[in-house]
């Protein structure tokens, strides 16, 4: 039987298990995807346990992903480059390799929602874990200005530092950095506008942006998908701006890590969105 599991501190609303158990079942493979509640300062103790009971690869939530690069032996250039592996692969008992699909599941969702439109200005609200993956991602995309807005002007500024010195000379992207209270003064100029905070979240306050003068033509993704609509989807919804939830990039990102374990790629079934729909309302 194929063992795999997501780590995280909480992890019990994780939607995860249902993505993987589904695609399991759906193929018949004899597998089994658990939650495991892990704090941080029990991850290396976790994972060793895991690899030695027979698991072939794990998931891992925030802050695991980036406290993980600690404990793998092997890496990609995503990996380095984002600072955080949110797939764990163990290829052979004691080795383990690290991915980041994260980067995979945000590529594959965007690019419909931004699909014949001008790629010019950017911004993304935030600058942890996610806002990495993000910015990867739309420097692939040859965007040519990136403004990372963050409530802590400094965490956004270690992002663009880390970037510039990582892609070397390569990047042609622009990369401002500002404090989040800024933000109006710059919407009217943005393409597209990305929130990676953990505003609007169930149990978390709203972000508070005011997206009235959004080019009616921009297109808004908000990482979050509990709820499927939060304010900022709701808001853009209203004003007829083409607009995306996280669910699509979790469910891309779930299916590049089942591949990376299990060398199959499951399908994206609109049974399995409804079913994650189902859960989350
Ligand atoms: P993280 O590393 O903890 O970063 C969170 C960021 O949000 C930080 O920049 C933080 O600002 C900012 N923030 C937190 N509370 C805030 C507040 N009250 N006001 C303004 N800004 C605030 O987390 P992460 O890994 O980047 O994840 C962020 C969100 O993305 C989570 O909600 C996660 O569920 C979601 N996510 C979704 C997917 C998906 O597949 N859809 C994948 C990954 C992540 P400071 O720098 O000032 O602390």
């Amino acid at each position: 039987m194929h063992k795999i599991g997501i780590l995280g501190h909480p992890i019990k609303h994780s939607l995860s298990p249902k993505i993987h158990n589904y695609w399991l079942k759906e193929m018949g493979i004899n597998g089994k995807y658990n939650a495991i509640e892990t704090p941080i300062n029990n991850l290396k103790k976790t994972i060793e346990n895991l690899n030695n009971k027979g698991y072939i690869g794990l998931n891992l939530t925030i802050p695991l992903k980036e406290e993980a690069l600690k404990y793998i032996n092997k890496k990609n250039k995503t990996v380095d480059i984002i600072g955080a592996a949110n797939v764990l692969i163990f290829s052979k008992k004691g080795y383990i390799e690290g991915k980041n699909t994260d980067v995979y599941g945000f590529k594959k969702s965007i690019l419909d929602l931004v699909k014949n439109k001008k790629k010019e200005t950017a911004a993304v609200i935030g600058s942890g874990g996610a806002a990495r993956a993000i910015v990867y991602v739309l420097i692939k995309m040859n965007f040519k200005k990136i403004i990372l807005f963050n409530r802590t002007k400094k965490n956004a500024e270690i992002i663009k530092n880390d970037f510039q010195k990582k892609f070397a000379k390569k990047i042609k992207t622009k990369i401002n950095c500002e404090n989040l209270k800024k933000m109006k003064n710059s919407i009217e100029q943005l393409n597209l506008l990305i929130n990676t905070t953990p505003m609007g979240m169930k149990n978390f306050p709203n972000l508070n942006i005011d997206i009235k003068k959004l080019k009616k033509d921009a297109a808004v993704f908000d990482l979050i998908y509990n709820p499927l609509e939060t304010k900022l989807i709701k808001e853009s919804k209203k004003r007829g701006i083409k607009n995306r939830n996280g669910l699509d990039m979790l469910i891309y990102q779930a299916q590049k890590s089942f591949y990376y374990w299990l060398n199959k790629t499951p399908k994206i079934t609109n049974e399995l969105k409804k079913i994650l729909e189902r859960e989350i309302k």
